[in-house]
């Protein structure tokens, strides 16, 4: 019967292309990972633009494979969103990230925030914000040193569900950010509906600054916008002095990139967490 059973998996196995192929051994592969915590949390500074110093983290997801090959979370993530892995594997994460966040913020005297990535699974998991609010209190980590990220396009399915969800958490009292602003599908009404704290304007915008116009006009009007509205605006992906400047020179007061720090181990955060990164 065993022989039978591998003959008949042989032959499933040559007719699935080798894409199927591939998730269905990298599926396998991160359930293993999880388990024997291939997986580490890295984390990535939010800079203060005027003073240098780091006011954040956002927590970033990488997997290490026993042979030392790193596989990059647009990999996995988007595979253990749709085998539904994501859910146990996101609270991992956020606890991980609490727990590191509740370390720092007994070593050093000013507050530090830290931001943890939502997957629009999770995003609309029932259990979200009981998940949440559990965590909160097995880590004590104040709910206001706690910032999920989440993406416009996982709220825009289902925007009044959205809504819900958004006031659910922010009912705990922890920060709430749109991520990958303007990517996609950007729009004013739920700008003006979600009670959002804060805005992070995509990456691909800030590549062409200073000299591209319309990337120019884009963050300039996100900045100003923002202000206007009392939410905070952050721009991700600042990797030269000029495009820092720039940012600087239109009143933008967050950043994140290159050129202020990679994302990084936990052991490395003393060292990264003891100056300012820019001056
Ligand atoms: P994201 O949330 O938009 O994260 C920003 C990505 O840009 C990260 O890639 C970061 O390492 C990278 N980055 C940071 N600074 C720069 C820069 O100056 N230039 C450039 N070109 N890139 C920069 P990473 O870590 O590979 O993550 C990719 C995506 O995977 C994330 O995009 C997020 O959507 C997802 N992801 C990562 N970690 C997690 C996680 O823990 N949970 C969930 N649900 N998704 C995650
Ligand atoms: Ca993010
Ligand atoms: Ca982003
Ligand atoms: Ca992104």
């Amino acid at each position: 019967a065993k022989k039978q059973g591998r003959s008949n998996y042989q032959l499933f196995t040559q007719n699935m292309n080798s894409e199927a192929m591939r998730r269905v051994h990298l599926d396998h592969s991160l359930r293993r990972a999880l388990e024997n915590q291939e997986l580490e949390v890295f984390y990535q500074p939010k800079v203060d633009l005027q003073t240098g110093q780091v006011f954040a983290l956002e927590a970033l997801i990488r997997w290490q494979e026993p042979g030392g090959k790193i596989i990059p979370p647009d990999e996995f993530i988007p595979l253990a969103e749709e085998s539904g892995l994501i859910i146990p594997l996101g609270a991992w994460i956020l606890e991980e990230s609490c727990n590191q966040a509740r370390r720092l913020n007994r070593i050093f005297q000013t507050p530090l925030r830290m931001s943890v990535n939502l997957s629009p699974r999770q995003f609309k998991h029932r259990q979200l914000a009981r998940q949440v609010d559990e965590i909160l209190e097995r880590t004590k980590l104040r709910p206001d040193l706690l910032e999920l990220e989440i993406t416009e396009s996982a709220m825009a399915k289902n925007p009044a569900k959205a809504l819900r969800t958004l006031h659910e958490l922010s009912e705990l009292d922890i920060y709430l950010s749109m991520d990958d602003f303007g990517k996609g599908y950007s729009s004013l009404y739920n700008l003006k509906t979600f009670p959002i704290n804060s805005l992070k304007i995509d990456g691909s915008f800030i590549r062409g600054l200073p000299n591209d116009l319309q990337d120019a006009a884009i963050v300039k009007t996100v900045i100003t916008l923002g202000e206007s509205m009392g939410i905070e605006v952050l721009a991700e992906g600042v990797e030269t002095r000029e495009q820092h400047d720039f940012l600087i020179k239109q009143g933008c007061r967050q950043g994140q990139g290159y050129l202020y720090s990679p994302p990084a181990p936990a052991k490395n955060l003393d060292y990264i967490l003891s100056r300012p990164l820019i001056s």
